[in-house]
């Protein structure tokens, strides 16, 4: 993604391409006395980022683009398919006990409940197993499908959807993931996992890449 913070010489360079474009690296560079080569990774920052817009052989104009329009641009630029991560899955008979275990050694947050086939029957979060493990009932034997919420009740998501739009039903919703799924005959498949985690790697990745 997209480097929205300039240093010094961008800013200067922005100014010069602002006052005088079209204008071509090298004039950019005889204006800052620097050589085309010190300048190009900060041209092609600016190109990259969408502050500057290069044509062959005309050079660089500016496009009047704010930060803010540029970050809501980049935005729209980041995917499911890009971020997502590996779903974790436990079959509907397992007991609440395995399941607490898989939550440990797996290290999420939300398992996700499938049939053989990979097919998305159901959802458990931590509190869902916490709140199991309250009462005085033998986890060992209670199978996760008795506390797990069940299909038709699960929000999903696609792989190209857009993680703005995730993050918004993440919020809406009050949870923290969402099973990335296909549409198969036999119902939907789970093939990925979406949690704030990778929508924060997301928020990140718009300021470091
Ligand atoms: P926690 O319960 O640990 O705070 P969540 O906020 O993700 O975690 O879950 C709240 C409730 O919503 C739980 O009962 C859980 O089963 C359910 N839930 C979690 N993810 C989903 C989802 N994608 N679709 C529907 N229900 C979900």
């Amino acid at each position: 993604m997209r480097k929205i913070e300039l240093n010094k010489r961008q800013e200067l360079i922005l100014e010069i391409v602002k006052e005088n474009g079209p204008i071509t690296g090298e004039h950019i560079a005889d204006q800052l006395n620097l050589t085309r080569a010190t300048l190009r990774p900060d041209l092609a920052i600016l190109t990259m980022a969408g502050f500057l817009d290069a044509r062959p052989r005309v050079g660089y104009f500016y496009t009047g683009k704010s930060g803010t329009q540029l970050l809501t641009e980049n935005l729209k630029k980041l995917y499911v398919k890009d971020y997502q991560s590996i779903p974790v899955v436990v079959n509907e008979n397992v007991s609440v006990y395995d399941a607490i275990c898989t939550m440990f050694l797996e290290d999420v947050g939300t398992l996700f409940v499938v049939d053989e086939r990979s097919i998305l029957m159901g959802v458990l979060s931590r509190k869902d197993l916490l709140r199991a493990s309250i009462g005085k009932q033998e986890l060992t034997s209670i199978p996760v499908h008795i506390i797990m919420t069940r299909m038709p009740n699960i929000t999903m998501c696609h792989k190209e959807d857009l993680l703005i739009d995730i993050a918004k039903v993440l919020i809406d919703k009050q949870i923290d993931a969402l099973p990335v799924v296909k549409e198969t005959e036999q119902g939907f498949e789970v093939t990925g996992r979406i949690t704030k985690t990778n929508i924060t790697k997301a928020f990140v990745s718009l300021a470091h890449d």
